[in-house]
C-alpha cells in the first residue's frame, strides 16, 4: 500500500469552486447521501498499460488512440485529472503524464478499493454480461469496496450460454423459460437486461413470436457455427416478452455506446410498439444520450418506463451539468435513476457519483435561488433519483 490516503479514501469535495451556487443544506446532503448505482460493471482485474487505459476512457472508438493525441485531452480526461488525482494523493488537475506515473504504482485491487470506497455508493447493481473474464465479479466488487451488490442477467448471454451448452433448437424455448424461472428465484438477481441496441437496433418487429418461430431462429443461429452471437429479432423479442412475464425489471441499453451499434437505430421512440404491448414491468432505459429527452418523454408517457443518463455523465465531464439539467425536462422525478455505467477503470465508478452530485447541486441550486422549489424539495428530488426509485423498482432494502 503506497500513498497518504487511507483505503476508505476521502470523497472529493464536489462543490469546491462553486460553493456559493449550491445552498448549504442541499450541498451537505449531496456530499453525504449514499447512492444506488443501478447500472454498473466490474473494474479491471489486471493492470492495464496506458494505451489500454486511454482506450477504456473512449466509449465510441474501437481503435487504438492515434499517436497525435491523448484521450486525457477530452472532457472525461479533464474530469479524471480534476477529481481522481486527489484520490491518488496528487494535486487536482495534475498533468496527464504525472497522473499516469502515479496510477501505475498501484495494483488493480488497490485502485478498485480506493476509488470505489470514495464513491459514496450504498449498492452496486452489476451487469455481468460483458467481458466478464477481464473485470471483477459482483462478489469481488463487494469484497474490495465493502459495499453490497446485486446483479442483472443479460438475456442475449443466457440464450448463447444455453445453445452453446448443447440445448437443441427444439428444446430451446422451454429451456430458456426454465432458466429464467431459476434466475428469478435467486434474490441476488434483481433484473434482466437486453442489448438489442447492439444486436438488431430498435426498428424491428417486437411482437411476441410463437415457439416454432423461436426454435427455427435458434436453429439458424446454431447452423451458422462459430461463436454464437444472438442478432435475430425473433430471439430477442422472445427473451424480452418471457422476462417481462416473470415480473423483474428489464434494463434496455439505449443510445450512447461504441460504434458497433447503429446509434441512429437506438432512439427509444422506436421502442413504442414494444412499450405499448409488453407486460408492464419496469422498463429501465439506460444511458439514453443523445436521446435523453425522448427517454424523459417516454418516462412521462408510460407508467412502467424509467430512465437514466449514466455513462454519458462520465463522458460529458464538465458538460454533464447541462445533461443532468436536460434529463430533468419532462419526466416525473419518480421515473429517473442514478447510474455510473462504469466499466474497467475504477476512476469511472467514482466519477459518475462525483459528477452527478455536482450537477444536481448546480442545477437544483439554481432552481432554489430562482424560487422554483424549496431546499427540501431539492433534497427530496436528489433522494428519489439517487436512491429511492432504484430501491422501489428493484425491491432493495
Ligand atoms: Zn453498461
Amino acid at each position: 500500500m503506497i500513498g497518504e490516503a487511507t483505503p476508505t479514501g476521502d470523497r472529493p469535495d464536489v462543490f469546491s469552486g462553486v460553493r456559493d451556487d449550491v445552498p448549504d443544506a442541499l450541498a451537505r446532503h449531496l456530499r453525504a447521501v449514499h447512492l444506488i448505482d443501478h447500472h454498473v460493471h466490474g473494474t479491471f482485474t489486471r493492470a492495464v498499460d496506458r494505451a489500454g487505459f486511454e482506450a477504456a476512457i473512449n466509449e465510441g472508438s474501437t481503435d487504438p488512440v492515434p499517436a497525435f493525441m491523448t484521450q486525457f485531452d477530452s472532457p472525461l480526461g479533464l474530469a479524471i485529472r480534476r477529481w481522481c488525482a486527489p484520490v491518488l494523493g496528487l494535486e487536482s488537475l495534475t498533468g496527464a503524464d504525472e497522473y499516469w506515473f502515479r496510477r501505475a504504482q498501484f495494483g488493480p485491487d488497490e485502485l478498485t478499493e480506493r476509488f470505489l470506497r470514495a464513491a459514496g455508493v450504498a449498492r452496486w447493481v452489476v451487469d455481468t454480461g460483458f467481458k466478464g473474464d477481464q473485470i471483477t465479479t459482483p462478489a469481488q466488487m463487494t469484497a474490495l469496496s465493502d459495499i453490497p451488490s446485486s446483479s442483472v442477467l443479460r438475456l442475449e448471454r443466457l440464450t448463447e450460454d444455453l445453445l452453446e451448452a448443447g440445448i437443441s433448437p427444439q428444446e430451446y424455448p422451454e429451456a430458456f423459460r426454465a432458466a429464467l424461472d431459476d434466475a428469478v428465484t435467486d434474490p441476488h438477481t434483481v433484473g434482466v437486461k437486453t442489448i438489442a441496441a447492439y444486436r438488431t437496433g430498435f426498428d424491428v418487429d417486437w411482437s411476441r413470436p410463437p415457439d416454432a418461430d423461436v426454435a427455427a431462429a435458434a436453429d439458424r443461429l446454431v447452423a451458422r457455427g462459430g461463436e454464437l452471437r444472438v442478432d435475430d429479432p425473433v430471439l430477442i423479442a422472445f427473451g424480452v416478452h418471457e422476462a417481462a412475464e416473470r415480473g423483474r425489471p428489464i434494463q434496455v441499453h439505449v443510445g450512447f455506446g461504441d460504434r458497433d451499434l447503429d446509434l441512429n437505430r437506438t432512439d427509444p421512440l422506436l421502442l413504442l410498439p414494444l412499450l405499448r404491448t409488453i407486460t408492464p414491468v419496469p422498463v429501465m432505459l439506460l444511458h439514453c444520450y443523445p436521446f435523453h429527452r425522448q427517454a424523459g418523454y417516454l418516462a412521462q408517457a408510460f407508467d412502467h418506463v424509467h430512465f437514466d443518463v449514466g455513462l454519458a455523465i462520465n463522458f460529458l465531464g464538465v458538460r454533464s451539468t447541462s445533461l443532468v439539467a436536460e434529463a430533468l425536462d419532462t419526466a416525473p422525478f419518480a421515473k429517473q435513476l442514478y447510474s455510473s455505467d462504469a466499466f474497467g477503470p475504477p476512476e469511472l465508478h467514482l466519477l459518475g457519483s462525483v459528477l452527478w452530485r455536482r450537477a444536481m447541486g448546480l442545477v437544483l441550486g439554481d432552481w432554489i435561488r430562482t424560487g422554483a422549489c424549496t431546499e427540501e424539495d431539492a433534497i427530496r428530488i436528489v433522494d428519489m433519483i439517487g436512491v429511492h426509485n432504484a430501491a422501489r423498482v428493484y425491491g432493495l432494502t
